[in-house]
């Protein structure tokens, strides 16, 4: 048993393509935040699958969604209705600002339904969408045009056209950005892939009016920041800022892939039959995990829970910058989406950090070579928050 992780990563490395370093483990379960590898050796997961697994690991109630609606349906095609489908779109239409929603299988997928429904919703002149420098939108071609990093476009020029990225919260350049051509502007309300990042309220307030005045639309990609991670289901809540599109995925199901595209009925009404589509989207059983998750998310003080641990962790990483000053300068994020800024020397030895924590059991990852970031599911218990503090700080005691 004691060489299973090395036997599954050999096998593995000859016949995956190179798109991602992995870490020495192949997991094998995984119950609340923690996870077990095929040697038997446990991880506190704070990663979540990147803020995917946010009721933790086989929660049983999706667990028994999922067996269900796998023994009765499994696809139908989007030819015909289910009940699934359905009953997720009404409560993610019920509980925000939407009145329809297109059903995908992931961020990206939402992220292209949503720069088309813009594009068509504008006419033939108006194609373009500015987003944001530093921001993550996806990696299909369109969704990395919209990617504000430059080191996703490399190699895969050219670009498809219409895409233009602003300085990061700077409203003046947006709005001079601004031409006939532009139909709408896209933003994650915290940036999660460049380093936990969250733009100001009153950024974000200019920027929904900027899209009033100049008839924009404003689309959110809360697929890092919606269901739940920031302590509302979705960001914008806090924001004071209604988007006129969103999109989500990530934790929608639990770890079930799907996306979703939510708007205004208006704005909806540019999608047709054939003007856009999809096989796999809205699958029952991807559906059924949704709907379980979110009527979980739905329950009183689930929320309210998440802000307030999100709040303890906030303080127990300001502490740990105070602690560590040479390698950490502060904490920033909102819910239980959290980054450790690290200093100069500190980012020199993020990558280690991390991998040293993994050694060490613990599951975290280094975000936009700024930050630790800490994205646990959202039902962790303080007990194991103080477990991942205390380890963070062993792993900063070692540091140079
Ligand atoms: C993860 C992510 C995406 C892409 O989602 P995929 O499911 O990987 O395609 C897009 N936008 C944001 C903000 C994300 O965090």
């Amino acid at each position: 048993m004691s060489e299973e992780n090395k036997i599954w990563a050999e096998k593995a490395e000859k016949v995956f393509m190179g798109t991602y370093a992995r870490y020495p483990a192949a997991m094998v379960k995984g119950e609340g935040c923690t996870l077990t590898d095929a040697e038997g050796k446990k991880y506190l997961d704070c990663l979540a699958g990147i803020a995917v697994c946010s009721l933790g690991h086989c929660h049983p109630a999706i667990t028994e969604a999922v067996c269900k609606q796998v023994s009765e349906l499994v696809h139908v095609s989007n030819l015909y209705y289910t009940k699934p489908q359905t009953e997720l779109v009404e409560l993610l239409t019920k509980h925000s600002f939407a009145d329809q929603v297109f059903m995908a299988n992931s961020g990206a997928e939402a992220n292209e339904a949503a720069i088309k429904l813009a594009r068509i919703c504008a006419g033939p002149e108006r194609y373009g969408i500015i987003s944001l420098a530093g921001s993550f939108h996806g990696r299909t071609l369109a969704t990395v045009a919209a990617t504000g990093q430059p080191k996703f476009h490399e190699g895969f020029e050219p670009m498809p056209e219409g895409f233009s990225h602003a300085p990061f919260g700077n409203l003046n350049v947006l709005e001079a950005m601004i031409t006939n051509q532009t139909c709408a502007i896209m933003c994650e309300p915290l940036q999660g892939e460049s380093g936990v990042r969250p733009l100001d309220i009153d950024y974000l307030q200019g920027v929904e009016k900027l899209c009033r005045d100049h008839n924009l639309l404003l689309i959110f990609d809360e697929i890092q920041t919606g269901m739940g991670r920031t302590g509302t289901l979705f960001a914008y809540e806090q924001i004071g800022v209604v988007p006129d599109i969103m999109t989500l995925a990530k934790a929608l199901g639990n770890g079930m892939p799907i996306g979703a595209m939510l708007s205004r009925k208006e704005i909806a009404a540019s999608f047709v039959p054939g003007t856009h589509g999809s096989t796999f989207g809205g699958n029952p059983v991807a559906c059924a995990a949704a709907v379980a998750t979110m009527k979980i998310m739905l329950e009183d003080g689930f929320m309210s829970e998440v802000l307030e641990k999100g709040e303890y962790l906030q303080k127990g990483l300001e502490k740990l910058a105070e602690r560590f000053p040479k390698l950490a300068s502060g904490a920033r994020g909102m819910g239980l989406i959290r980054g450790l800024v690290l200093t100069d020397a500190g980012v020199e030895q993020g990558a280690d950090m991390v991998k040293k924590l993994f050694d060490n059991g613990v599951l975290i990852n280094f975000a936009g070579n700024v930050v630790l970031r800490f994205l646990p599911p959202l039902i962790i218990t303080k007990e194991e928050i103080d477990q991942l503090l205390a380890a963070v700080a062993d792993v900063l005691a070692g540091c140079k």
